[in-house]
């Protein structure tokens, strides 16, 4: 990791990263790192070839009489913390370097920094987005990475990238918290023991608006109430305002619904504390939230693609698929797949034009072609034969394998139940493929699967595959795809190329 301190320096690091057409992440930190900034990091490393920490605290977002110079700053133990996650540089500029004689421009954000943090410290969202638009200039980053915890900064960030047309792409990652719920944070350092065992009680405020909107309670002000409740036997905390507000606009509700925001800010001793919860159905996990809270309005037109990234969302979303998690045995390794394989294979997503979807290898995951795409068996063998490729660095620069059946078959007969969960997946990855002109379905839980659940007809309507292939060994169909916004694909159905009986005969020629 380098340690870079000058403006030039950082500038020229990133260019080189740049040119080598790497992925730059960026991760803006005050420093004093803590859990909550490393799972940043954490999440940048996994998304992106190269990660830029900045350590920096930011004078122009502190107002008058607040904490600046008591802040904890430790740069030497930043460092130290950062080293196992073999980032590329720490980006540690002085107040000086960024802020010479003679400063005087800085960004003035709307009506997302108005309310809430915004009234309670006059100047900060305008130092926030000053000091984040500077460091995007500096760093040049494709995506950078915020925490939940400060979920307005985030917002206002949102809106500065969104309003000044910058290229960059905003990652936001859930809130880490301590195991009694208080979130992690620098200026949890500030507090004394007695005033650490008290504040949980933010924690414990956001969680009993959650439990209210969770057994249909939609009043607003009524939740307010009940949070404030929580503060009322603590003297060691004073609550700065409880607030409930729609994400985007950051305005309160009335009537509160899934993917609105609990704020809340209290004083605790010498530390001024801030948290928040988005709220939403029971059992739904932080990422699932977030992503409810911030699809509100399209970011998509400025942002750059990172195959990294899809398949990181997606991964979120098949581990957070219950029946996933429940199964003791999952035959086929969805997670490698897609974090490791497909990026590796697939640094351009936009370049595949053809989606095969058929079950490989099941119960022999040592043979999943992903794993060993030098290993021949018999599926691969037939698979290659049917498409008219010789190998699999033929195969991926235009074909791509999605599984039918890649995380819930446990035999070779597969259960209705399991075909309709996986087809959440399957849907979720078709649409990481933009240009996908033609699917080939291979086999017969593929072929039901593919009819049912991703065309979404009805099994009465469905034809048996052995009619509809009886003559030639394959059938084509010009389909709509719901999940794909009703774009039209055409389908080729053939038999699963381990099917001894009756072979599919190469399709390789339609598919030219
Ligand atoms: P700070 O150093 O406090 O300015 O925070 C730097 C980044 O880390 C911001 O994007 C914060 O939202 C994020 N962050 C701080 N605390 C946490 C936490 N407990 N969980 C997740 N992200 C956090």
């Amino acid at each position: 990791m380098r340690l870079i301190t000058s403006i030039a320096e950082m500038e020229n690091f990133s260019r080189q990263a740049r040119a080598a057409s790497e992925s730059l992440a960026l991760v803006p930190t005050m420093g004093a790192l803590h859990e909550g900034h490393l799972s940043l990091v954490r999440q940048a490393k996994r998304q992106c070839d190269l990660v830029v920490v900045s350590i920096f605290v930011n004078p122009a977002q502190f107002a008058p009489g607040e904490d600046l110079a008591r802040y904890p700053r430790n740069l030497e133990q930043d460092l130290e913390l950062l080293g196992p996650y073999n980032v590329g540089a720490a980006f540690a500029p002085s107040a000086a370097e960024m802020y010479p004689a003679g400063y005087e421009t800085f960004v003035e954000p709307g009506a997302v920094a108005v309310l809430l943090e915004g009234a309670a410290r006059p100047g900060h969202f305008r130092g926030v987005a000053s000091v984040a638009l500077k460091l995007f200039n500096i760093v040049k980053p494709n995506l950078a990475y915020f925490g939940q915890k400060d979920f307005q900064q985030a917002q206002v960030i949102r809106r500065l990238l969104e309003d000044l047309n910058l290229d960059v792409r905003l990652v936001i990652c859930p809130t880490v918290r301590e195991p009694d719920g208080l979130a992690r944070s620098s200026r949890n350092a500030y507090l004394r023991p007695e005033e650490r065992a008290a504040a949980p009680l933010l924690y414990r405020s956001l969680r009993r608006a959650e439990e209210l909107a969770q057994t249909g309670e939609t009043d607003a002000p009524k939740l307010l109430e009940e949070m404030r409740k929580v503060f009322a036997d603590e003297p060691r905390a004073q609550l700065e305002y409880a607030a409930i507000v729609d994400p985007t606009r950051f305005q309160p509700v009335e009537r509160v619904t899934s993917g609105c925001v609990a704020l809340i800010a209290a004083q605790i001793g010498p530390a001024r504390l801030i948290d928040n919860l988005i709220l939403g159905p029971p059992g739904v996990s932080p990422e699932t939230l977030l992503q409810l809270a911030l699809t509100a309005g399209s970011m998509a037109a400025t942002q750059v693609r990172v195959p990294g990234l899809e398949a990181e969302a997606l991964r979120l979303r098949i581990e957070n698929c219950r029946d996933c998690a429940a199964l003791t045995s999952i035959w086929l390794p969805p997670r490698q797949f897609l974090t490791r394989y497909l990026k590796r294979d697939y640094p351009d997503l936009n370049a595949v034009r053809v989606a095969v979807i058929g079950r490989d290898a099941p119960g022999a995951t040592e043979n999943f072609l992903y794993h060993a795409p030098e290993n021949v068996n018999r599926f691969v063998t037939g698979l290659y034969e049917l498409l008219g490729v010789k190998d699999f660095a033929e195969f991926k620069t235009r074909f791509v394998l999605a599984d039918a059946i890649r995380c819930h078959a446990t035999r070779l007969h597969v259960p209705e139940k399991a075909l309709a969960n996986c087809a959440k997946h399957l849907n979720a990855e078709l649409k990481l493929f933009p240009n996908l002109k033609t699917i080939v379905v291979l086999g017969e839980d593929a072929y039901r699967q593919f009819q049912e659940f991703v065309l979404g007809r009805t099994p009465a309507a469905i034809r048996p595959l052995g009619d509809l292939l009886k003559e030639q060994g394959w059938a084509r169909e010009d389909v709509s795809i719901p999940a794909l916004g009703e774009r039209r694909i055409q389908a080729f159905y053939c038999f699963h190329p381990t099917f001894v009986y009756t072979r599919s005969p190469s399709i390789a020629a339609m598919l030219a």
